[in-house]
C-alpha cells in the first residue's frame, strides 16, 4: 500500500496537452494540487477546466519553459497558490522532424532551448521550494529516442532527450543534500493527438514492432510519474524508468517475428 499523496503540490510543465495532461490528471486523480504550464493559453484553460472537472485542483499558469523569467514566475504562481512545491514534472518538450542535412542552426538552437534549457531553468527554479518541501521531487520527461535509440528526422532531438540525463545525474548528486530527488521517465511510442496525425498506417508498424503490441497510453507515463513522486521511492535518484511496452528490447524483427 502506497502511502496517499493528496493534498502535496505539483507542477507539470508541458501540462496543457498529451503526456504531460494525463501527467497531471494522474496526481489530481491521487489528490495532489496541480499546476500546468504551456505556451498556449487556450489549451491551458481548457485543461485546467477538463481537470477541475475531474474533481482535482488544477491551476493553469501561461510560461515558455526556455525564457528564465518566465520559468521563475511559474514556480512563484504555483509556490503562491499552494504555498509551496512539493514535486516538480519537467515534461515540456518539442519533437520537430528534420534530417541531419537539411537541418540549420535555428532548429538545433529551438529545440535546445525548450527541451535541454527549459528543463534546467525549471529545476534550478523549482529547487528552493523543493528543498523547503524536506521530500521534493522532480521528475524530467525524457524518452527511448536519443538515450536508447535513434530515428531519422531526431538527431537535435535524441541529443536533447539524452543531455536531459546528463543533466539529472549531475543534479540528483546537488539536490540530495536538500532531499531532492531527480529521476526520468523515458517513454517510448505514446498515443498523443501528434501521434494521431501521423495516420492509422505509421501506428500499425509501430505496434508491430512493440512486443506488447500497442502503443503506450499517456496515464501509463503519468502513474511512473506518480510512483517516482511516491514516499515509497524516497531512495531513488538520479535513474531512469522506461515504459515502452518492450519497444527497445528486440535485437532485431526477427526476434519478433520468431515469437
Ligand atoms: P505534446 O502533446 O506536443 O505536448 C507538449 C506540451 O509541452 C504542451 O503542453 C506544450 O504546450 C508544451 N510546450 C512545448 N513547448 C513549450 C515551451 N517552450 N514552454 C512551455 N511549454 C511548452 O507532446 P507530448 O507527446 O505530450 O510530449 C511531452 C513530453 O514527452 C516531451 O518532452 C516529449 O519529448 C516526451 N515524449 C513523448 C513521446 C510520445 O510518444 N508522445 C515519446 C517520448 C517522449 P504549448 O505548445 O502550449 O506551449
Amino acid at each position: 500500500m502506497f502511502t496517499p499523496i493528496s493534498g502535496r503540490a505539483v507542477l507539470v510543465t508541458g501540462g496543457t496537452r498529451g503526456i504531460g495532461r494525463a501527467i497531471a490528471g494522474v496526481f489530481c486523480g491521487a489528490g495532489a494540487r496541480v499546476a500546468i504550464a504551456g505556451r498556449d493559453p487556450q489549451a491551458g484553460a481548457a485543461a485546467e477546466a477538463q481537470l477541475a472537472a475531474a474533481g482535482g485542483e488544477a491551476l493553469y499558469v501561461q510560461a515558455d519553459v526556455s525564457v528564465a523569467s518566465d520559468v521563475q514566475r511559474m514556480v512563484d504562481a504555483a509556490v503562491e497558490r499552494f504555498g509551496g512545491l512539493d514535486v516538480l514534472c519537467a515534461n515540456a518538450g518539442i519533437f520537430p522532424d528534420v534530417r541531419l542535412s537539411e537541418m540549420t542552426e535555428r532548429d538545433i538552437d529551438e529545440l535546445f532551448a525548450v527541451n535541454v534549457k527549459g528543463t534546467m531553468l525549471a529545476v534550478k527554479a523549482a529547487a528552493p521550494a523543493l528543498a523547503a518541501s524536506g521530500r521534493g521531487r522532480v521528475i524530467i520527461t525524457s524518452s527511448i529516442t536519443g538515450p536508447i535509440t535513434g530515428y531519422p528526422g531526431w538527431s537535435h532531438y535524441g541529443a536533447s532527450k539524452a543531455a536531459q540525463l546528463g543533466f539529472m545525474r549531475t543534479a540528483a548528486i546537488e539536490l540530495a543534500s536538500q532531499r531532492i530527488t531527480v529521476n526520468a521517465v523515458l517513454p517510448g511510442n505514446i498515443v498523443t493527438e501528434g501521434l494521431d496525425e501521423l495516420g492509422p498506417e505509421y501506428r500499425r508498424k509501430m505496434e508491430e514492432s512493440i512486443p506488447l503490441r500497442r502503443l503506450g497510453e499517456a496515464v501509463e507515463i503519468g502513474h511512473a510519474a506518480l510512483f517516482l513522486a511516491s514516499d515509497e521511492a524516497s531512495y531513488i535518484t538520479g535513474q531512469t524508468i522506461v515504459v515502452d511496452g518492450g519497444q527497445t528490447l528486440p535485437e532485431s524483427l526477427l526476434a519478433l517475428e520468431a515469437q
